[in-house]
């Protein structure tokens, strides 16, 4: 009998099939639309932040209805740098990684980006 734990992910909501791939990541804090690994495109259901900082985020692909996991990544030290320089500079702080366009948000003491990333402890 197989192991199931060597099933390949199945593509469903409980089993969503990870997705690795940098340049989606930049599309996606560049607010494109994200190409489909089966062509298509991928539609976001929803987003979840980890504990760890880092955010999953739950993709369906419109195409083939499969189900797709990309994790965001929590900031980094440099991602925190810009984000305390901007607000030394009396600026509301944007994402490092999305831009201008994305002003952090306050979440639970954390500031946090719509694009699901943390940059540590809101002042
Ligand atoms: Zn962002």
């Amino acid at each position: 009998m197989r192991d199931p734990r060597e099933d390949p992910p199945g593509g469903t909501q409980a089993d969503p099939i990870p997705l690795d791939d940098a340049s989606l990541l930049k599309a996606y804090y560049a607010g494109q639309r994200l190409p489909s690994p089966v062509g298509g495109f991928l539609d976001l259901l929803g987003s979840r932040a980890l504990p760890d900082g880092s955010a999953r985020l739950l993709f369906e692909c419109n195409s083939s209805s499969l189900r797709y996991l990309l994790t965001v990544p929590k900031g980094t030290r440099r991602d925190r740098e810009k984000v305390r320089e901007q607000m030394k500079s009396g600026l509301d702080p944007h994402c490092p990684r999305c831009g201008p366009a994305r002003t952090l948000i306050r979440a639970a003491g954390d500031l946090q980006c719509p694009c699901g990333a943390l940059f540590g402890k809101a002042p």
